[in-house]
């Protein structure tokens, strides 16, 4: 199922029949209130709120089945490690990777693309070695090439974009060439929402026998991800994106990559043998694990996973696309907005500016008045620059938003023109 979405009017569209009150339930802390007023948070691009089932995860791991995992050889070493395992196999199963090993513990996407470019990057690649990105990427998919790219002399060409930020599938063939090792995308922007056709891209990379990664931060919360049917080569993501914890994330990488792939950290827990003359390696996973793992966001995630794995994905889908249409259409009803990122298939989020009124202004405005939104570059500077513009005001929806959470962002608008006229 591709969830993706489009911005038809929504002025005739009915809700539809998700019961956003019931998820809204078990979010505890969308019952809280902020400068006094009911929060509507619409900032969960940044990161999610949490189910009470993530939050009640990691408590009981640190009330009942905690301790460091691996090699203890006590009951509760044993059930930590059991754990943590555990949630490596509910990550296979949630993205249908074929084994376990091709999952690979991280803090985040960051670190995952990090990991690739250091590893596989600074190993298979060279001069004149080229690597795709788009100009649509978060600076995490950006700077570990220029780090990169410092080291090896590698060579990184960019897929542009236009007015509404779409992909341009055609421009990206074209950049595609005999040089290219690696097409490295975003699955879906984190400042337009655009969805990046993933399938396509990885239909023209491996046709020049290049590598693919999608940076999934923000694309498999809004779609459930199947690696084998997309058929990418790297995909990583973020557990605080997908309403588990922070401090986890995960890249699933096909086995026989990860296996040919020197670790990028040195130190416990991914080691075989150590001398003072020669250190052999674990097998991956491990062997991109060093140190002690982020034992109970495991925990959360796994629970996180099971959360979202519970509810009806078409449901949820087409509840967002009701928030992104209903939202495009009262946005546009604005005189003074501007609204960046109108490409036909887009996710769950919308930036904007407004005449004469700096973004951080509206951002300050909307949060006296309980509204959360997300105001700046978005780490994502090469895409400001492409609208010749500082920032946006960005809205990004999580399936406990509602209309009523619009409506409310649409208030304050009114309310920053008023300060404003
Ligand atoms: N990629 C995209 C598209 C993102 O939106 C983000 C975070 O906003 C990241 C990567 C980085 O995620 P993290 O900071 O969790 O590593």
């Amino acid at each position: 199922m591709n969830t993706a979405v489009s911005t038809a009017p929504a002025g005739n569209l009915a809700a539809p029949s998700f019961d956003v009150e019931r998820a809204r339930a078990d979010f505890p802390i969308l019952s809280r209130s902020v400068h006094g007023k009911p929060l509507a948070f619409l900032d969960s691009g940044a990161s999610a709120q949490k189910p009470r089932q993530v939050i009640d995860a990691i408590s009981r791991c640190y009330e009942a089945e905690y301790a460091n995992i691996h090699r203890g050889v006590y009951e509760l070493s044993a059930r930590a490690t059991e754990a943590y395992e555990g949630a490596r196999v509910r990550v296979q199963q949630f993205v249908n990777a074929r084994s376990a090993s091709e999952i690979v513990f991280t803090k985040g996407a960051t670190e995952a693309i990090n990991l690739v470019a250091a590893s596989w990057g600074g190993t298979f690649l060279g001069e004149g070695d080229e690597v795709v990105l788009s100009v649509l990427e978060h600076h995490a998919n950006i700077v570990p090439w220029q780090l990169l790219r410092e080291r090896t002399g590698i060579v990184l060409k960019v897929v542009p974009t236009d007015e509404t930020g779409a992909f341009p599938l055609d421009a990206c063939e074209a950049l595609v060439g005999p040089r290219t090792k690696l097409v490295a995308l975003t699955h879906v922007s984190n400042v337009l929402g655009t969805v990046v056709p993933v399938a396509e891209v990885v239909r023209i990379a491996h046709a020049h026998d290049a590598l693919v990664l999608i940076d999934g931060a923000q694309g498999i919360v809004h779609q459930p991800v199947d690696v084998q049917a997309l058929d990418v080569d790297f995909y990583c993501f973020s557990g605080h994106k997908l309403y588990g914890p922070s401090g986890i994330g995960v890249l699933y990488g096909r086995e026989a990559l990860l296996r040919a792939m020197p670790p990028w950290q040195g130190g416990g827990d991914m080691i075989e043998r150590v001398t003072f003359e020669r250190t052999t390696f674990a097998p991956p996973p491990a062997r991109f694990e060093a140190g002690t793992p982020p034992i109970a966001a495991a925990a959360g995630l796994h629970a996180a996973l099971d959360y979202v794995a519970s509810l009806d994905a078409a449901a949820v889908a087409a509840h967002e696309h009701d928030l992104l249409a209903y939202a495009s259409e009262r946005l546009g009803a604005l005189n003074s907005i501007r609204l960046y990122g109108t490409a036909p298939e887009k996710a769950a989020i919308v930036s904007f500016t407004m005449d004469d009124v700096h973004p951080h202004d509206i951002g300050t405005i909307l949060d006296r008045a309980g509204v959360a939104v997300r105001v700046g570059h978005h780490c994502a500077q090469p895409l400001m620059d492409h609208f010749d513009i500082a920032g946006t005001v960005r809205a990004s929806f999580g399936l406990y938003n509602t209309r009523a959470d619009i409506d409310r962002l649409i208030d304050g608008l009114d309310e920053v023109r008023e300060i404003f006229a």
